[in-house]
């Protein structure tokens, strides 16, 4: 294999930066110089769940600090091996909304199409690192089912690219979709949640952004960024081409132990987000997911963070703090308790 330089993937398109992600253990301890004493833990956990993160996400992180809030998101540990009471595989209750392959129907007016089962990253708290993807990738042919049922169902008004990350999948396949979707009456608004323009911002290209905006859809694109220091300067510039086509950005945050569960972390995340013209949405609490639980961060502290974040934010970079609870309508706020 080539060894890659720095200069090498600075000028990688998104494709070539996708081929080229770090994908073992021995490669990212290299890359940042980690001790090798975390190397066999690592290699452990990667079985359950690879290890895969792109060159230009890892340059954003501190060589040698094994702490560091973006390594701590995609490093495989120990602790994820370790079985914890009440983290679960599937603890969304996915399984059960999936009418078919390809579509997921929890909420009302509301459909989630998995559009790739791949990621560009593989978050270790992710709640869907034991989704059974094989059953859930439609080619064109089972696409057509999934339309199918959305065009016989008046009720929904917005359909929602998801995945794995929808972005992975190909501008002519994205471009074919949104068309198909655009011409279903009752769709009025797309939105499309993916944390690839984070971690590979030049997969935001004027292509992506001509299918994104020329159709006749309200498009929103709701990032997945959970530091600030995710937000470099490519970030920055992709954002901004969005926002000038005319793209709603918000973003979404899940609150993990040892990442950004402090006040300075997630003041600095919301500040930053507005900069680059993205507006918080959500701040998650983990999906008790098993081989997640030591990123828990607990209901009274994320309370106090949260309240804290209200009590020196204006209210529109404050995002509304939220769990997921299997078979319930919508996301459920959390709020403290009666006195
Ligand atoms: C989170 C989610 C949505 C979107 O919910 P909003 O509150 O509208 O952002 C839709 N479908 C599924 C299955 C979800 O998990
Ligand atoms: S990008 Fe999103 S779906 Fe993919 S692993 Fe990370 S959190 Fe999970």
């Amino acid at each position: 294999m080539i060894h890659r330089t720095a200069a090498t993937w600075q000028t990688e398109t998104w494709q070539e930066a996708l081929k080229n992600l770090i994908r073992t253990p021995e490669a990212l301890f290299a890359e940042l110089n980690l001790d090798p004493a975390l190397l066999k833990a690592a290699h452990m956990a990667s079985r359950e769940f690879e290890l895969r993160v792109p060159r230009s996400y890892v340059a954003r992180m501190e060589r040698g600090n094994p702490n560091d809030p973006l390594l701590r998101q995609i490093l495989p540990l120990g602790d994820e091996l370790v079985a914890e009471p009440g983290y679960t595989q599937d603890p969304l209750g996915e399984e059960d909304a999936n009418p078919m392959p390809g579509l997921i129907h929890k909420y009302h007016g509301r459909v989630l199409l998995v559009v790739t089962g791949s990621c560009a990253i593989n978050c270790r708290y992710c709640f869907r690192r034991h989704f059974p993807y094989a059953d859930n990738r439609p080619n064109r042919g089972r696409w057509q089912e999934v339309l199918d049922y959305i065009r016989s169902d008046t009720s929904i008004t917005e359909v929602i690219y998801s995945g794995g990350d929808p972005l992975g999948a190909p501008d002519t396949t994205l471009a074919w979709l949104t068309r198909q979707v655009a011409d279903i009456p009752q769709v009025k608004r797309l939105r499309v949640h993916s944390r690839l323009p984070i971690v590979i911002p030049q997969r935001i290209t004027p292509v992506l952004t001509q299918w994104l905006t020329a159709t006749r859809l309200d498009t929103t694109l709701v990032l997945h960024a959970n530091h600030a220091r995710e937000l470099n300067h490519e970030v920055e510039n992709a954002c901004i081409q969005l926002r000038r086509a005319g793209v709603t950005l918000l973003n979404q945050t899940v609150l993990l132990k040892g990442i950004n569960n402090t006040f300075a972390d997630l003041k600095e995340l919301s500040e930053r987000l507005f900069a680059c013209g993205v507006l918080p949405y959500y701040l998650h609490l983990l999906d008790k997911v098993q081989g997640a639980a030591h990123f828990d961060v607990e209901d009274n502290q994320a309370l106090a963070l949260h309240q804290q974040l209200q009590h020196h934010l204006p209210g529109y970079l404050v995002p509304r703090l939220v769990r997921e609870i299997a078979g319930e309508p919508c996301k459920t706020p959390v709020l403290p308790q009666a006195k």
